[in-house]
């Protein structure tokens, strides 16, 4: 486990858990019903939180993700009235959710092949038990996009792919039925929306837990952001005189992704970020939030000597 700075003290809340990337909290009175949940501005990239962090990103992280919940016809986890206020010095960057039961399991669309279900399919022909044709290539455009689950590994352990079947075995067939259509709906919904303002939606994740009030089942965690989406810019996806590696070109932090593997050889910790990838991926950040929502994010745009 990477180890974490101490997060910050927030009044009315104590905190409970720190992921790679986000600190959550809980009412200091005790009510269950809510958590405060905080986007740091660290990244992370091959299950290693990276330096230095990127600034402003937990706050258009946060934003999209906001953006995507009201344009999603699905129960979320925001909580609206007789819930805490988010305290001031994380008003950018964390909302007021209700408290789920979280399934331990990841909902993982892929619209086209790429990262690690490329390379699953490279060895055995196949994504999480769906079998693909043969000869394809990396970063292809799959006729319908497929639900590639993920078992959520407790703090520590590596997220692992797990069949349909092997959902089934988690949270019993009721549930992963209506993971699986909410997850392909939703994905397909934010393709097509995406596709209209130039971008492809390669590939994402959700997480939804269960309302133990209501017993509903609720979208949580983040949405399409381009931490849990690969995001792809169109222009030069279909532009057939680029290499694969051109063509996603991306709005997502695959742009880290490349920087190291090409600067470390993942044994050991990884080297600090330069200022350069820093900048540029705050930047394709933003830039996507702007295409997406066709607005300036609702902050105060960073100077740009803080970056
Ligand atoms: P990793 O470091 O591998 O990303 P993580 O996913 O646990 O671990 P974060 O994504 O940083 O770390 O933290 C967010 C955590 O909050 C996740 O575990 C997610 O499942 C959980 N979560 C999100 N929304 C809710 C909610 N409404 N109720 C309860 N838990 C939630
Ligand atoms: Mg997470």
């Amino acid at each position: 486990m990477t180890e974490l700075s101490a997060p910050q003290e927030l009044p009315g809340w104590t905190h409970t858990y720190s992921g790679k990337v986000r600190d959550l909290y809980v009412p200091a009175d005790g009510d269950e019903r809510f958590l405060l949940v905080v986007a740091s501005n660290r990244v992370s990239a091959f299950d290693h939180v990276l330096e230095p962090p990127i600034p402003g990103k937990g706050a258009l992280l946060t934003a999209l993700s906001n953006w995507w919940f009201s344009r999603i016809q699905l129960p979320n986890h925001l909580a609206g009235e007789g819930a805490p206020e988010v305290p001031e010095a994380v008003a950018d960057r964390a909302v007021v959710s209700k408290r789920l039961e979280m399934f331990p399991v990841e909902c993982v669309v892929r619209g086209a092949l790429t990262g690690s279900g490329f390379a699953e399919y490279e060895r055995t022909g196949a994504v999480c038990g769906i079998d693909l044709p043969a000869g394809l290539q990396d970063g292809d455009l799959l006729d319908t996009p497929i639900y590639t689950p993920a078992y959520k590994a407790p703090l520590g352990e590596h997220d692992e792919n797990i069949t349909y079947e092997q959902s089934v075995e988690l949270v019993g067939e009721k549930v992963a039925s209506a993971l699986r259509n909410a997850s392909l709906k939703i994905f397909t919904e934010a393709r097509e929306l995406a596709a209209e303002r130039g971008i492809v939606l390669a590939d994402t994740k959700f997480e939804f837990g269960r309302d133990p009030e209501s017993g509903e089942l609720v979208l949580a965690d983040e949405v399409l952001t381009s931490d849990s989406s690969r995001y792809w810019d169109a222009d030069r996806f279909f532009d057939a005189g680029l290499t694969a590696k051109q063509r996603m070109s991306s709005f997502d932090k695959q742009i880290v992704r490349n920087w190291l593997s090409a600067n470390w050889d993942r044994t050991g910790e990884p080297p600090a970020l330069p200022d350069e990838i820093v900048t540029q991926t705050y930047e394709r950040y933003l830039e996507l939030y702007r295409r997406l929502t066709g607005q300036e994010p609702p902050f105060a745009p960073l100077a740009p000597s803080s970056l």
